[in-house]
């Protein structure tokens, strides 16, 4: 049987190798995102179907669920990033002031929002569609571990949250996982913020030598939602390169 597959944040970069590769193996996909021209011109390059929808937003969720089918095997979490890229420069209001304080809770509930909130969303909305045997799986980071101020606690957050989805899914037979990357290159993660020397410094931090690609990303993400991942759940699976090691 077909199966359907959601992936957010879909357009670009890693989601969009996902995407790739999940049309390769025959699957049935959706992808989201705010923008509608890079989801469009995937739409148009290999046939997935590309829905509008800002997953951080409760009513745009309950808008993107009257366009979805009633069953779903996969859910790839992937839309978010690291806010901050974003943030307009402000002149610094002094540290501890109202402004500063003020200007500070903004920018942290953004990564929250961005990284955390809108996979618990996206999945709470999606729960009633989550077919038996079906898998969850999380893009997190690096900085989880790392750190990367209220971008790594996001991504924290979503590790942590996951061993109960994990629970809560898994009498169901339904696997819930998240996909860890290191420093992953030819994404729009780092918008034009990424100096050569830093870019060499992540490069440096690998054992292999290289920058992680999307397709290393998303040929993970198809294994824990493939058959042969199904006692496979509340893990993180790193893609690194080595850059962190674990025991
Ligand atoms: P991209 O910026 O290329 O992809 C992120 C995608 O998410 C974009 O298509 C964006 O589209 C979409 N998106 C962002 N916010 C929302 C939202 N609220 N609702 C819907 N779609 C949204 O970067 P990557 O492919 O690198 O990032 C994919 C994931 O991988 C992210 O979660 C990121 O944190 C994570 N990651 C990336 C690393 C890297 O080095 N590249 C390292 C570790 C983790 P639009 O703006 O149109 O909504």
């Amino acid at each position: 049987m077909t199966r359907t597959i959601l992936i957010t944040g879909g357009g670009t970069g890693i989601g969009r190798a996902a995407a790739r590769h999940f049309v390769g193996q025959g699957d049935s996909v959706f992808v989201t995102g705010r923008r509608p021209a890079p989801l469009d011109r995937l739409a148009q390059e290999i046939g997935v179907r590309a829905l509008v929808c800002d997953h951080t937003r409760p009513e745009a969720l309950t808008a993107l669920l009257a366009e979805l089918p009633e069953r779903v095997d996969v859910l790839v979490n992937n839309a978010g990033g690291n806010t901050d890229f974003d943030a307009e420069i402000r002149a610094d209001p002094g540290v501890g002031s109202r402004e500063d304080l003020v200007a500070y809770a903004e920018a942290f509930r953004a990564n929250l929002d961005a990284n955390l909130i809108s996979a618990a969303l996206t999945t709470r909305a999606l729960d009633g569609r989550l077919a038996a045997g079906g898998a969850v799986v999380h893009i997190g980071s690096i900085a989880a571990d790392q750190g990367s101020g209220s971008y790594g606690a996001s991504k924290a957050g979503l590790t942590s949250w996951n061993v109960d989805l994990a629970r809560t899914l898994g009498p169901r037979g339904i696997t819930a996982n998240v996909v860890a990357p290191g420093y992953i290159a030819d994404t729009e993660f780092f918008r034009d913020r990424l100096a050569d020397q830093r870019r060499e410094q992540l490069v440096a931090a690998t054992s292999t030598g290289r920058a992680g690609s999307p397709d290393d990303v998303a040929r993970t993400i198809a294994f824990l939602a493939s058959a042969g991942a199904r006692h496979i759940t509340g893990q993180v699976l790193h893609v690194n390169g080595g850059a962190h090691a674990t025991r």
